[in-house]
């Protein structure tokens, strides 16, 4: 990236994986070129060419029966809600108006009205009352207290297999293999908002996978779009997005021919397998590096999968802002969440001599 002032930096934030191909990657932008000189948007009440493609590409990369798009990934979200509710009724036989949706605690799915409803973070939610009824919240991690939640009026589970926003927090081992043995045994829906975990960042298509874990429904949002247009979508089965009528759920701009030109072609890519194998072997080589900065002591602990990183920094060094800030002086550029904890998350496509590089700069930062 160059600033206005013609300063160079090293993205290691990417759009929050929005840009897991990176900026003005050739394929993409070429995919969209063709697409705008073809058609950019037709009535939803009618088809377009790339539709179906789109719908039958993404469904077998998530290697489920359906696919809902929308744009935003907090729409996705909103969606998802909407379809265990109506999954609930319909098929679950939940008593109208009881359905319970389950969450855990530092979630982050978004930012409608519903949606912080159920977040934990007081930034997100302070002013914006009334809140959305008909979710709980349980701590993140807790198979105990997930199982206690569960009741008859359950419809869904909703959880980032990794808590991005929370500070790249991942669940202990089992947890999730746990929630889908649970959400099983009681006819409850098992939803994975993989936005910012899927798609290739943590090394697999989606971070589910290191749990051997199948989900009944992915919500995916960010790199779909690659960093070009806004494209989300929401994938499951026919019996659960069979509950649909037409005119129940629509969206102007889901699914329009030039989103899914642009996500056909991240499928296509994501397909080829490089990607997560990137993520895998430089993710590799970012904990390694991560970890002899543990073992000084300059960094308290390192969290993630991938080439995906929550650091947290010891407090002496200062908050993660202070230390965000830091490192954009030397052409870096990450995000603190919490505290004294940053995240680092890199395209994909990341040089491992650009890797290192921004890997000096931290150590540069760290020991000033
Ligand atoms: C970013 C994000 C969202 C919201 O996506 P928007 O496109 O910003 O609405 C939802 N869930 C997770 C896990 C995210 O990281």
């Amino acid at each position: 990236m160059t600033d206005v002032e013609g300063r160079r930096y090293l993205d290691m934030l990417a759009g929050y994986s929005a840009l897991n191909f990176g900026h003005g990657n050739r394929r993409l932008i070429d995919a969209a070129k063709t697409q705008l000189e073809r058609v950019t948007l037709t009535s939803r009440a009618f088809y377009h060419d790339r539709f179906a493609d789109f719908c039958e590409q993404l469904a077998e990369l998530c290697g489920m029966e359906s696919v809902l798009p929308m744009n935003t990934g907090a729409e996705a979200v909103e969606t998802a809600v909407k379809t265990a509710r109506k999954w609930g009724y319909r098929v679950k036989g939940v008593v109208d108006n009881m359905a319970k949706i389950v969450v855990a605690s530092n979630n982050f799915h978004g930012r409608t009205t519903t949606v912080i409803s159920f977040s934990t973070d007081p930034d997100a939610r302070a002013d914006f009352g009334p809140y959305t009824p008909g979710f709980e919240i349980v701590p993140y991690g807790d198979l105990t207290a997930m199982e206690a939640a569960l009741t008859e009026n359950t419809v869904a589970v909703l959880l980032e297999p990794i808590q991005g926003e929370a500070g790249v927090l991942v669940p202990p081992p089992g947890y999730l293999a746990g929630v889908r043995r649970l959400t099983q045994e009681r006819n409850v829906l098992f939803i994975a908002d993989e936005i910012q975990s899927g798609l290739g960042r943590t090394g697999r298509t989606f971070a589910l996978e290191h749990e051997g874990v199948v989900p009944d429904m992915y919500v995916l949002g960010k790199a779909l779009g690659g960093g070009v247009v806004p494209v989300s979508a929401v994938v499951s089965s026919q019996e659960v997005l069979g509950v649909y009528r037409p005119g129940e759920h629509g969206s102007t701009f889901g699914g329009n021919p030039l989103a899914c030109a642009v996500a056909l072609e991240v499928i296509a890519m994501l397909r080829t397998g490089e990607y997560q194998q990137r993520a895998t072997e430089l993710g590799e080589h970012l904990h390694h590096e991560l970890g002899l900065l543990t073992g000084t002591g300059v960094v308290e602990a390192v969290r993630g999968r991938g080439l995906w990183a929550g650091v947290d920094i010891a407090p002496r060094h200062g908050t993660g802002r202070e230390i965000s800030e830091k490192l954009m002086d030397r052409g870096v550029l990450v995000k603190d969440t919490h505290g004294s904890t940053i995240r680092i998350a890199p395209p994909l496509v990341i040089s491992k001599e650009d890797l290192d590089w921004g890997l000096d700069q931290l150590r540069a930062v760290l020991t000033d």
